[in-house]
């Protein structure tokens, strides 16, 4: 039975948790316990804040699989004792780890936010302390006793967006998050405006954490002068069952005979492949130019306005559950978490 508002912060590592070593200069993590030194402002917060630290804590280049799937446990383990969760993480994979958390809680019915910072904590000019801190309102915020955004969000920069629908776009702007396909779920100034059309609806179910991930996925970029061996032994690597294809605007790929039959080839030998578009913003149509028509022909998925990193997060959810290929491409078709446009 929770009494008070209270917010649970997972710290898993990042930029966000760091401070210059006062010998070297170079940035190390710092001890959460003294959080408060660093922003005295989290006091002001009349409610209870309470720290997970992971062990080790990562520069987020090294997340992997069991990260997320210990990071769902946590959340599950905790999920009655607080209101909303926030989790603090490198910003170099966010967009990853929050589409892979999105497909691992099913049911979510509280806040998951995660968020970040170019510069850390114990710089003077650091966009972590904003971050967090409105990172820790909107984990709060509930109306009628139920929470505002029931979803795992990407909150980076005055911009609050469904975690699945980002990307990282900028290696040093403060403003580094893309939702280029849907709308912000919530655009922050003077008071916090959540777009509530957008948001989605909570779920009356019991939350699930999933806790198997498939690793047999992988991305394959295209681009001008990609030749037959190179997709002949991408698309013949052992153990892999289902590749994410980053492919020309708005889902064109080379339409000549050679490349066509490997991934026909491919397809029937049991691979799933899923046509996503390489730009920041729209989505894939197959048929709108004859270089897609050849894809679909072939037995490729068009990933429609899916981001790359959920994608492939999807489709390690969807070979974890241990689903058949014809049920994987059936789900990879229609909207699980809110990650793609349908209809
Ligand atoms: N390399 C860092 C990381 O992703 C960058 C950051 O925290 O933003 O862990």
């Amino acid at each position: 039975m929770i009494e008070e508002t209270s917010i649970l912060i997972i710290y898993t590592g990042g930029t966000i948790g760091m401070i210059a070593d006062k010998d070297t200069g170079a940035l190390v993590p710092f001890n959460f316990d003294n959080i408060n030194k660093h922003i005295p402002e989290l006091a002001r917060f009349n409610f209870t804040l309470d720290f997970h630290c992971f062990e080790p804590i990562m520069d987020s280049s090294n997340m992997n699989l069991d990260v997320w799937i210990e990071l769902g446990q946590i959340i599950k383990k905790h999920y009655e004792d607080y209101d909303g969760f926030v989790v603090l993480h490198g910003s170099d994979t966010m967009a990853y780890s929050a589409s892979a958390l999105s497909f691992i809680l099913e049911n979510l019915n509280k806040p998951v936010i995660f968020t970040g910072s170019q510069l850390p904590l114990g710089v003077l000019r650091t966009d972590g302390r904003e971050n967090l801190i409105t990172s820790i309102e909107i984990a709060a915020a509930k109306e009628d006793d139920t929470p505002i955004v029931p979803e795992v969000c990407v909150y980076f920069e005055n911009k609050l967006m469904r975690g699945n629908r980002t990307s990282k776009y900028n290696a040093e702007n403060f403003n580094a998050f893309v939702s280029g396909n849907l709308p912000l779920l919530a655009d922050i100034g003077i008071y916090i405006k959540y777009n509530r059309n957008i948001i989605l609806k909570p779920k009356f179910k019991k939350l699930k954490a999933h806790k198997n991930l498939d690793s047999g996925v992988a991305v394959l970029k295209l681009f001008p002068g990609i030749n037959k061996e190179f997709m002949k032994s991408f698309l013949s690597i052992k153990g892999l069952k289902g590749v994410v294809m980053e492919s020309f605007g708005s889902g064109n790929a080379p339409s000549e005979k050679w490349f066509i039959d490997i991934i026909r080839e491919a397809i029937s030998s049991g691979l799933i492949i899923l046509n996503v578009t390489q730009c920041m913003s729209g989505a894939v149509e197959h048929g709108k130019y004859e270089t897609s028509v050849l894809l679909e022909k072939s037995g490729v998925i068009g990933g429609g306005d899916i981001t790359t990193e959920a994608a492939l997060t999807k489709l390690m959810y969807l070979f974890g559950e241990g689903h058949d290929n014809e049920t994987i491409i059936r789900l990879m078709k229609i909207s699980l978490r809110g990650e793609m446009t349908v209809g």
